[in-house]
Order: structure tokens, then sequence, then C-alpha cells
């Protein structure tokens, strides 16, 4: 495996090779979910290049930027024994200057949902995409369903800037019990793990109301009584039932032929989301 660290390099390897390219973007501190990503690319595709950068500028400023988890020698191990072509992991001045002019601005699906309580961060985000994708110019990008309103921004933002590039989405990766794998997850103590637990079980929990009710106000009031009464350390941030192409909210699940839930949540401080796809009673005729 080539260990990349700078744009030159990056360009003279991609200029070596042919093929399809498969693309992994991540921040590193990797977990099977990442790694569900890279071995559906290795299967997909004859190269495969994973980035671990931990990019500032989709971090708001009172946010974990500094603490964020950084492994890099076990990755570049666990990246090297999956087979992987390539590691991209440049610095912080490799990939911005002060001097920089351009910034991007979503404005519709990047400012729900997350968007709207972390401030910029699909700007961040869809910045150091567009850098990465001109540089690695893959033909596929993999993205975790893990973080589906990324997912969605990415797909929309490969549409409108006409970067030939398939977006592959992967599902989530759980835990044994349900939690979602997440790099953040190291932050918690033993019985915050057990609280972050809730945001699972409510989506499961909302899943099992859907046979009695299909009013998404009626399932998002039982959600909420759920996690206070099971999950009471729990801050949730939101809970929402939205259609999974538009990401708007809906008010009857038969109003969307994808309906899926979304949460947000803060256990011991430490931000965790997690989604489910609702799937609908058959209708009886
Ligand atoms: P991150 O390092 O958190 O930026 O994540 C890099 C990629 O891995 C993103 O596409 C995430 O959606 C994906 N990912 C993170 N956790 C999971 C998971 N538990 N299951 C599937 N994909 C994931």
């Amino acid at each position: 495996m080539e260990v990349i660290e700078t744009r030159v390099q990056l360009r003279s390897w991609r200029g070596k090779i042919h093929g399809s390219v498969g693309f992994i973007p991540t921040m590193g501190a990797l977990h099977e979910g990442h790694l569900s990503l890279v071995r559906r690319s290795l299967a997909e595709n004859p190269w495969t290049i994973v980035s671990i950068f931990v990019n500032p500028r989709q971090f708001g400023p009172q946010e974990d930027y500094h603490r964020y988890p950084r492994t890099l020698e076990t990755d570049l191990r666990l990246l090297q024994n999956l087979g992987v072509s390539a590691a991209f992991t440049p610095s912080v001045e490799e990939m911005y200057s002060p001097e920089d002019e351009v910034y991007v601005s979503l404005t519709r699906l990047g400012r729900l949902w997350c968007g709207s309580y972390r401030l910029g961060h699909f700007d961040g985000v869809a910045l150091v995409l567009i850098k990465l994708f001109n540089l690695i110019m893959p033909t596929r990008a993999y993205f975790g369903e893990k973080d589906f309103q990324q997912v969605r921004v990415v797909e929309k933002l490969v549409e409108e800037l006409f970067f030939p590039i398939e977006i592959v989405r992967v599902p989530t990766v759980r835990e044994p019990d349900g939690l979602a794998m997440s790099s953040r997850n190291t932050y918690l103590s033993p019985s915050g793990r057990a609280q972050a637990l809730a945001l699972y079980k409510v989506l499961q929990y909302i899943q099992t109301l859907v046979p009695t009710t299909q009013l998404t106000a009626d399932l998002i009031r039982e959600g909420e009584a759920f996690l206070r009464e099971r999950f009471p350390e729990v801050k949730l941030e939101y809970l929402a039932i939205v259609d999974e192409y538009s990401l708007q909210p809906i008010e009857h699940l038969r109003q969307s032929s994808n309906p899926r839930i979304l949460i947000a949540a803060y256990v011991e401080g430490v931000r965790l989301i997690d989604n489910l796809p609702l799937s609908l009673p058959e209708e009886s005729s």
C-alpha cells in the first residue's frame, strides 16, 4: 500500500493507474463501519484509495476537532491488511491555505437537521470532498448510511457539480447490541455506552408502533416519551420522520414511498446520530 501525503504524490499515483478507482473518504479512527466501505470498494474496483483527514472546516468552534481520536498507525495497518492500494493522509496545510478564497455554501438539504445545529458543517464537508474528488478522480465513492443526511448532500453535490462519480451507499454497521459504530463512541464511559443504545432502541420502538399509527406526530411523541422514561440521561437534539429523498418532514407515513427516522442526541456531552428506514404494513385491499 502506498501512503501518500502530498497532492503532488497523489497526482503522480493517479496518473499511473488505469481501471476503476474506488474512494473512501474518512476521518480515521477506523472501525468496522469504515472497513465495510473499504471491502465493498475492494470487491468492485481494481484500485481502492482511502483518505484519512480530520477536516477542520466541518467542525464548529465549540466542537471536538482537537480531541477527535487520531490513530493513524493502527488505521494504516488495518488498510494494508485489507489490501488497499493507497492511503491519502494529507496535513491541514496540504488541503487549505490561510489565503483561500473559495467557500462552499449549501442552501437546502445541507441546512436541515444536523446542518441546522452544526452551522456550516455540510459546507465544510462539501468543500473537502470537492477538493478530494478533484485530486483523486474516483470512479466510485463510498459513503455510509449511518450519516444519512451526508449521503444525500453528497449525492446532490455530485449531481449539481457534474462530477462523473458514482456514489455508493453502504448500510450502517452496528455493534452486536445495535449501537451504530462511530469513532465518537470511544468518548463514552461504560454507563454512557449503555445510554447510547437509546438511539437505536427508540428507532426500533417507533418501527413497532407503525402497524397501529402512521401519523408521524404520534410516532414522535411516543418516541420522545420512551426516551424520557427509559433513557433519562439522553439529551435529544432532534427526532424526525422524513422522506428520505427530500429529507423534508412528513405528516403521514404514506406521504412518502421511503420514509426514514433520523435522530441526533447527546450522551455524556457526546453527539451521536442514527437513522432507520421505516417499513409500512401492506395496504389491505
Ligand atoms: P467518518 O470517518 O466518520 O467521516 O466516516 C467516514 C465514512 O464512514 C462515512 O461515509 C461514514 O458514513 C462511514 N461510516 C461511519 N460509521 C459507519 C457505520 N457504523 N456504518 C457504515 N458506515 C459508517
